[in-house]
């Protein structure tokens, strides 16, 4: 047995039980037997490509048959059998996976529309079965570490794609390990001067203050057991090149003012013991002034939750240290695809956050056809990509906005007669305007007139929200019948 394979049963020897690993097999098989003779670009055979693609799945602790059709993904794509066959001996769930994922595959233009169309495809798949999302990623990953093969065009158009499509994707739910590997390997293949310009940097880096972290490390480990913190996981991660290079840019080049370039982690059992921790390292270094954040009172919209504080060393070098515990570090690196799993054995629900965003994307695409999707794209980017922000209502209720947001696109989201009979808003008690940019954390009250019919037409110029935008222009919309046959009245 080839390497490839070897690798993939270790994987799932470790992981899943014996009739999840038969389930697995006898795809494996299935799919060898279906691309046999078949040679890819980088010269191995067709099925070390299966296997890496399965040994990715079972990496993220995904159900057997999420592994069984990836495994099986381009079997209907690339050789005789079809997804019938498929339905035949592995079932529907299995079968329509497939189907999904060679779906997404087929691309048929080029340029922006090709962009447009491919992001649709990614949406449309990602509403009807986000496990057919983590397969997708699982194969562009594996063909992003044999890229090399590929000639320089396609390498190119591929990489783009990574880093428009795939990264950012990944980062909306909340895989950061994925986001950051596929924006590294599109940069490496984008921008391979600054590339390795900031391997380079990173590398010096970790030689220079390598040993004074481990120290750190030791140190704290010792003081946070000397505490009676139980179950305490301690380790250092560098920081994803392309996510550096971002940061240079913005502190023109100059390397010292990133605190994060390697963060230390220490990950620990509870919430409880996240605080203490932190309290235990304050204790052992001075922390530098405002550099304390508290994502787990207030996640990342991404959901991301984790203390981060940077703290002096002996010497007074700056350390930065990220305190989280196993769960938040889990669904940190993996998002949605942890909650998928987490799901599965019943041991917790998936983050509200992100439910409430997989709603509000499968909404998106039950308004959208392809024809008017290209009109939509620009606001859809908006809605999507943006940063989030989050406002309270004078209830209590946190509604998730993208940033910019007013108080209009505050009260169509909470319900369009409260954005039609809007006349005036108290943002953290004070009155203010109706296009006044909210930010996170503001308390935002919106102040209806009941006997108000209609939305005002100028709100359009500075809402941000498709939604909101959308309300208005139905309310002004609905009007103009009768505004019609009322003046048809006046003239008969
Ligand atoms: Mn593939």
């Amino acid at each position: 047995m080839p390497f490839a394979f070897e690798k993939f049963k270790e994987t799932l020897d470790n992981r899943y039980s014996q009739e999840d690993v038969a389930l697995i097999e006898r795809a494996f098989e299935f799919a060898k037997t279906a691309h046999e003779g078949q040679v890819r670009v980088t010269g191995e055979p067709y099925f070390a490509h299966a296997a890496a693609v399965g040994t990715k799945l079972a990496e993220l602790k995904l159900p057997s048959e999420v592994i069984a059709a990836g495994v099986l993904h381009d079997v209907s794509e690339d050789t005789q059998n079809t997804i019938d066959d498929i339905r035949e001996n592995f079932g529907d769930d299995i079968a329509s996976m497939v189907g999904a994922v060679t779906k997404l595959g087929k691309v048929k233009y080029r340029g922006e529309d090709r962009y447009a169309e491919n992001l649709r495809k990614m949406f449309v798949a990602m509403a009807e079965d986000v496990r057919v999302i983590f397969i997708k990623f699982a194969d562009r990953m594996h063909n992003m570490e044999t890229l090399y093969a590929l000639e320089e065009k396609k390498r190119i158009r591929i990489a783009k794609e990574v880093l428009e499509i795939y990264a950012p994707i990944a980062n909306r739910l909340g895989m950061g390990e994925y986001r950051g590997l596929f924006e590294d390997y599109a940069f490496k293949y984008l921008q391979p001067k600054e590339y390795s310009w900031t391997q380079h940097l990173l590398e010096e880096r970790v030689k220079k203050f390598g040993p004074a972290m481990e120290r750190a490390l030791k140190n704290v480990e010792f003081e946070i057991r000397k505490h009676g913190i139980q179950d305490v996981d301690l380790n250092g991660r560098v920081k994803h090149c392309y996510s550096l290079h971002k940061k240079l840019l913005r502190y023109k080049s100059d390397i010292s003012k990133v605190y994060d370039l390697v963060a230390l982690r220490i990950i620990v059992k509870d919430v409880p013991a996240c605080y203490a921790a932190l309290g235990i390292l304050h204790g052992l270094y001075t922390p530098l002034p405002g550099r304390i954040k508290d994502y787990i009172a207030q996640p990342k919209p991404n959901g991301y939750q984790s203390l981060h504080t940077s703290v002096f060393d002996e010497q007074g070098s700056v350390l930065e240290f990220q305190i989280r515990t196993h769960q938040m570090h889990e669904e940190n690196e993996y998002g949605v695809a942890a909650h998928w799993r987490y799901k599965e054995t019943g041991t917790t629900t998936p983050n509200e956050r992100q439910v409430h965003w997989m709603e509000e994307l499968a909404q998106i695409q039950k308004e959208l056809s392809t024809s008017d999707f290209m009109q939509h794209l620009n606001e859809l980017k908006l809605d999507m990509f943006s940063d989030r922000i989050f406002v309270f209502t004078p209830r209590g209720d946190v509604i998730d906005l993208p940033e910019q947001s007013t108080p209009i696109d505050l009260a169509y989201a909470i319900h369009s007669e409260i954005g039609n009979k809007a006349v005036q808003t108290r943002v953290n008690g004070e009155i203010a305007s109706l296009d006044t940019p909210l930010k996170s954390g503001d308390l935002c009250e919106i102040i209806v007139d009941r006997n108000r019919k209609l939305p005002n037409e100028d709100w359009l110029d500075f809402v941000k929200t498709r939604h909101a935008r959308e309300k208005i222009r139905d309310a002004l919309r609905g009007t103009k019948p009768g505004l019609w046959s009322s003046l048809m009245k006046h003239v008969r």
